[in-house]
Order: C-alpha cells, then sequence, then structure tokens
C-alpha cells in the first residue's frame, strides 16, 4: 500500500521534479521588459538550476531541448508584495481572535497562505509582522529549505509597538494580559525600543517593523494619533542599522509620517494621512511609499457583510478615502512607490487586485507593474538579485494572458509560476493557444 502510494506521488510530481535543477527552456509569446514597460516578443528563456541563464531568439533553442510551451502567454517577473501578514488567520470581526489558535496553528496556516500567494504570482513578499513572535520566522526557513511550498520571504519577527498600541493585541477584557510571546515587540522608550530591536534581529528578522501611530484594525487605537516620539523611531533605525537592518513604518497619521521619514526608515506603509509636508520630506529622504490602496474597498464590503465591530469600520471609512487621494499626490510629486496590500486582513492569493486600484488613482499600469517588480526589489534593497527578467537573475517567472500593459488586470488571473527555477504552478494544458 505504501508503496503504491509513492509511486503514484512520483508519477503526479514527476512534470514538475523534471525541471529541479536542471536548465529548461521558457518559450512564452513575450517578454514583459518592466524597466522600459514595453513587451518583447519572440524570446525564449533558458534557466539554469535557481537562475536565469540566458535569452534568446526563441529560434535559437537548440534541437532536442527540454521547453516550458507558455505560447498564447506573456512572460515577467515574479510578482513582490511589500506587506503581506502570512502567519494566522485572516481578519475576522474579534480584534481578539489571534488568541483563539496556538502557534502551531498559526504556521500551519500560515503554510496555506504563503503557498496560495504564490500560486498567485507573487514568488517574494516582505512579510511585515505577526502577533505570535518568530512564527514568520520559521515559515520563511521552512520555505527556503523547500519544506513549505511559498514566497520568499522576508519577516519581521513581531511589532515593535508601545503598550496597547496599534501592534498589540487589544480587544480583551482590561485584566487580561496577552502571552509574552504576543508582547516580544513591546516597547515605551529608548532603551527598551534598542533592546526589542536586537531581540527581534537575534531572533532572526530581516528588518524592523515599527507600528508609528494607531492603526485601522486595532481596537482602542487612533490611526491618526503618534505612538512614538522621534527619538524612539530614531534608536530604532539606528539600532537596526547597526545590524545592516532597515526600519519599516506603519503610520498612517500626518504627524506620524512626518517623524518615522525625519527619523530615517526606509518606508511608511499606509500613509493614509499624507500631506503635502509628508511628500516632501519623502522625496527628501527616498522614503518609499508603500499604501494598501485597495484594502478599504474590501473592509467595507466584508467589515459589514460580517458583523466588524463599528469602530473599526469607521476608521476605515475614515481613512480609505484619504489614502488614496493621498497616493495620488505622492504618485504625482515622484514618490517612491512599492506595491504592498495588507494580504491577511483580505484572503491571501488576491493581492494582485491592487494593480487596478493602484491606476485609478494616478498610476500608468507600467508604473504599478514596476512598483511590485523592480521598484519592489529595490524597496528592498535586492535589485540585481531579482524584480526583473534578465540573464543571472533569480528565475522567478510567471505567465499572464494578454497585455498587463493594456488591461493590468490580466494580473489577476496569472496562468504559471516558476520560483527560484522551480515550476510552481504549470501552465494548464486548456491555456495553449492553437
Ligand atoms: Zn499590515
Amino acid at each position: 500500500m505504501r508503496c503504491y502510494a509513492l509511486a503514484l506521488g512520483v508519477l503526479l510530481l514527476s512534470p514538475v521534479a523534471a525541471a529541479d535543477g536542471d536548465s529548461y527552456w521558457v518559450k512564452p509569446d513575450a517578454v514583459l521588459d518592466v524597466e522600459r514597460g514595453a513587451l518583447r516578443d519572440g524570446l525564449a528563456i533558458r534557466v539554469d538550476g535557481e537562475r536565469i541563464g540566458e535569452i534568446v531568439p526563441a529560434s535559437a533553442i537548440p534541437d532536442g531541448a527540454s521547453v516550458l510551451d507558455w505560447s498564447g502567454h506573456v512572460a515577467m517577473p515574479g510578482l513582490i508584495d511589500l506587506h503581506t501578514h502570512l502567519v494566522g488567520d485572516i481578519q475576522g470581526a474579534s480584534p481578539a481572535a489571534p488568541l483563539l489558535s496556538s502557534a502551531a496553528r498559526d504556521a500551519l496556516v500560515g503554510a496555506a497562505n504563503a503557498r496560495a500567494t504564490l500560486h498567485a504570482g507573487f514568488t517574494t513578499v516582505r512579510d511585515v509582522g505577526t502577533y505570535r513572535a518568530f512564527v514568520d520566522v520559521a515559515l520563511r526557513d521552512a520555505i527556503n529549505a523547500a519544506q513549505v511550498e511559498g514566497p520568499r520571504m522576508y519577516v519581521a519577527g513581531a511589532y515593535l509597538t508601545v503598550s496597547k498600541g496599534g501592534g498589540e493585541v487589544t480587544g480583551l477584557a482590561p485584566d487580561v494580559e496577552p502571552p509574552a510571546e504576543m508582547r516580544r515587540g513591546v516597547a515605551d522608550d529608548v532603551a527598551m525600543v534598542r533592546r526589542r530591536v536586537r531581540e527581534l534581529i537575534n531572533g532572526g528578522a530581516d528588518f524592523v517593523k515599527v507600528i508609528a501611530t494607531g492603526a485601522v484594525l486595532t481596537a482602542g487605537t487612533t490611526p491618526g494619533a503618534p505612538e512614538y516620539d522621534e527619538a524612539e523611531l530614531r534608536a530604532a533605525v539606528d539600532e537596526a542599522a547597526n545590524a545592516g537592518r532597515f526600519v519599516v513604518a506603519h503610520a498612517h497619521g500626518a504627524e506620524g509620517i512626518h517623524r518615522a521619514v525625519r527619523a530615517g526608515v526606509r518606508s511608511i506603509e499606509h500613509g493614509s494621512y499624507l500631506d503635502a509636508e509628508g511628500i516632501r520630506l519623502m522625496r527628501e529622504h527616498g522614503t518609499w511609499l508603500v499604501a494598501d490602496v485597495y484594502n478599504g474597498t474590501y473592509i467595507a464590503q466584508v467589515g459589514r457583510r460580517d458583523g466588524w465591530p463599528a469602530e473599526i469600520l469607521r476608521k476605515n471609512d475614515e481613512t480609505t478615502g484619504t489614502q488614496r487621494a493621498g497616493f495620488r499626490e505622492a504618485v504625482k510629486a515622484g514618490v517612491r512607490v512599492g506595491f504592498g496590500t495588507d494580504a491577511g486582513v483580505f484572503p491571501h492569493g488576491l493581492n494582485a487586485r491592487q494593480f487596478a486600484f493602484m491606476v485609478e488613482h494616478g498610476m500608468t499600469p507600467a508604473q504599478a507593474i514596476r512598483a511590485a517588480t523592480v521598484d519592489a526589489a529595490r524597496a528592498l534593497g535586492r535589485e540585481g538579485e531579482f524584480g526583473v527578467i534578465r540573464e543571472g537573475l533569480a528565475a522567478d517567472l510567471i505567465a499572464v494572458r494578454g497585455d498587463p500593459l493594456a488591461d493590468v488586470r490580466r494580473l489577476e488571473d496569472v496562468r504559471a509560476v516558476i520560483a527560484r527555477g522551480r515550476v510552481a504552478v504549470p501552465l494548464r494544458h486548456g491555456d495553449v493557444a492553437r
């Protein structure tokens, strides 16, 4: 019985396994050059192990070579989401819900979320926080070891937050304390900020996520209100820099944004009340804006349907329009924009829905695609590793039907995925144009 199951498993996996570690060719109709915002017809891409080996005219593919036929499709670099929360359940009606799941369950749910994200064409994520510290580190490491299927992850370890601030589990009775592993990033003064940053990095964090203002989804906090002063934010940036890491700041309110940018954070997340001074500062400092401009529509629809708390729905309504207006101004002013969705508030795998919102609010499709590929890689400090289709870079490739520059919603239906040279989603037979 056991042998039979094993044989069947090998049989089912063989089309995928055959590509691992070997050289093979991908032959699409066209390749999207994300830097120039143009399609290049008639090219083929050779994948050597985890990397792109060569890009040549399709006529130059040697006879007898192993070829993945992506006829009828455009090949482009794997997508990057700079703001996900893969660990644990998606947002529900109760802010205290994280207390109902164990760390082990959070990790296993995270594995399913990671797979859904990868299969939607996102081959890299910057995962910006988990309530239970370091579950994200374990998930990242399991993906890197090929024990779990998922995108390349950069992780925060936990949230650096003030007591009862936007990164805490709230909504509990006043005499109930969350467990210690949910408070590993709580810090209320400069010395504690420095200590927490060191602990998070020692625990395996790739960067630090600081909650600089209140949050829409954290009961009892005010998105417009700053929660850290500038000295505390600067301490986080300095301490992270000692370890060669950067800080990204959750910041809705204008004052919190100004403080975080002046303190030297690498990106502003959300940016709901971004004003002219914030835009000026971000341009001056080269700070990235990662604004989840789809999310507000999802929360308004599902939150009302499912009876989320009135306080959260009100805060969402207050921030959605201002965020989109600020995003438009930032794009116009030339602020650096990276694609980040807050997936985890909405189901993982729907990340690409945000492209149409970015285009509706001031970007061209080419700009929105750059924000999720070459520019996102830059925001991660990983340009030259992935984010474009170029010889020597990671073989992160996806197939879409038709031209995403003409209709960016093509990205909501990714038809095939290759991540670090491994075929995660093969092109289905019915997709091949004849
Ligand atoms: Zn978030």
